[in-house]
Parts: structure tokens; C-alpha cells; sequence
């Protein structure tokens, strides 16, 4: 399966991902993740991209293109992969379909402004693996330590109230128009988030038929 995640920022779809890598044993690309690694190692692609990303902004599509196609000529992107937080623009979404990139199914996971800027806050991720937590929907068993690797959990820079307001508005502006995009193409899928991790995960596997 090679499934496309849309969705504000804290919609939900890393943690979907993650859960859908591990039943359908295919690995998710996060972008995010990948330039925070990036930007970590202090590489030139962290570098380039460190302060689009600290204040909300989108880091320029070029780069973004050739991070993902390097990434999907992995070996173990032979069988099907989650694209998570790519593409984000239409130019991304055109030129995965140029390099012939051909996704099966972009699913959106829909949830409201107001319930994001409060649920931000609450957000934890893992400074070594990346693995996010919140502390009152998806605690991590020991306070402050991750689950997967044992690594602290900080509050993402790009986190702060501030800051998710201009990734929001940079969503909406930038990202949403792929739902159009991939609705003439067939091949959207909607879900609305829900309460619970479980029940989002629920209507995930609802919605792909799993
Ligand atoms: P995320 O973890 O997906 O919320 O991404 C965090 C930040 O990384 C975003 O706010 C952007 O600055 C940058 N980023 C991640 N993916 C992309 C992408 N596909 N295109 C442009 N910027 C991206």
C-alpha cells in the first residue's frame, strides 16, 4: 500500500502512521522527522531548513523533492510506504506524479482549528526517536521518558501556540488544496478524528478497508 496522510499539523498522523506501519509492515516517511534529524546533525539539508521549520514555515519544495525521492529508493520502500507531512503543496504532489510516484489512496484525517491549538499543547516528542505522546490522550508509561527508546520528551519548538497558529494558516493556505487535488483523482479518503487514538485508528482501518 502507498498512502498518502493529509491533515493539519496534530491532526493525528504521525501516530496513525506509526500504527499502520507496524500492522501493514511498510515504513512511514515522515518529512518532519527527516529534517529534524537533519537539522540535529546540523547536515545541509538541516541547515537550509532550520529556520523555515522554527518559525512555521514550509521549507522550500525543492529540498523537500529530493529528500523523499532519495528516501523512496530505499530497499525497503518495495512494498508500500505512509507518506506523512508530504506533499504539502501542489507542486510536491505534482512532482511525485512526475518522477511517477503513484500513490494508491491520500487519506485526510479532518479535525477543527480550536480542538488543535488546545491539543498542541499537551503534545510531547522524543528527542532521540522522534515518537510523539500526549500527556493526557496517549501518555508514555513512564512520565517524561519514551515509550520505544527511553529518550527524554520535550516540547517541539515549533509547538508553541504561536507558531502552531502559522502552521495552521499555512495549512489551509498551502496544504489543503490536495484534498481537491486527489478527489479528482479518486482517490481521497476522509476520516474525521475522534476522541481517542483508538478510535481514530478505528476509522482509519474503516476507511483504507483493513
Ligand atoms: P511536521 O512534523 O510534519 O509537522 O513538520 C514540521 C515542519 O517541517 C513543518 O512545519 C515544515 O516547516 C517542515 N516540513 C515538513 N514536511 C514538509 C514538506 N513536505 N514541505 C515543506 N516543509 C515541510
Amino acid at each position: 500500500m502507498k498512502l498518502i496522510l493529509l491533515g493539519a499539523p496534530g491532526a493525528g498522523k504521525g501516530t496513525q502512521a506509526e500504527i499502520l506501519s507496524r500492522m501493514l509492515n511498510i515504513p512511514t516517511i515522515s518529512t518532519g522527522n527527516i529534517l529534524r534529524a537533519a537539522m540535529k546533525n546540523g547536515t545541509p539539508v538541516g541547515l537550509k531548513a532550520k529556520e523555515y521549520v522554527e518559525s512555521g514555515k514550509l521549507v522550500p519544495d525543492d529540498v523537500i523533492i529530493g529528500i523523499v525521492r532519495e528516501r523512496l529508493s530505499e530497499d525497503d520502500c518495495k512494498n508500500g510506504y505512509i507518506l506523512d507531512g508530504m506533499p504539502r503543496t501542489i507542486p510536491q504532489a505534482e512532482a511525485l506524479e512526475k518522477v511517477g510516484i503513484d500513490i494508491d489512496t491520500a487519506l485526510s484525517i479532518e479535525i477543527s482549528d480550536e480542538t488543535i491549538i488546545e491539543r498542541m499543547a499537551g503534545r510531547r516528542t522524543c528527542k532521540d526517536c522522534s515518537t510523539t505522546f500526549h500527556i493526557v490522550s496517549n501518555p508514555p508509561k513512564v512520565e517524561g521518558k519514551c515509550d520505544n527508546c527511553g529518550g527524554e520528551l520535550v516540547i517541539r519548538k515549533d509547538d508553541s501556540p504561536e507558531t502552531v497558529k502559522a502552521r495552521l494558516a499555512t495549512y489551509h493556505t498551502e496544504t489543503e488544496p490536495l484534498k481537491d487535488f486527489y478527489s479528482k483523482r479518486g482517490k481521497l479518503k476522509t476520516v474525521d478524528n475522534q476522541a481517542t487514538v483508538e478510535q481514530t485508528t478505528a476509522e482509519v482501518k474503516k476507511a483504507l478497508g483493513l
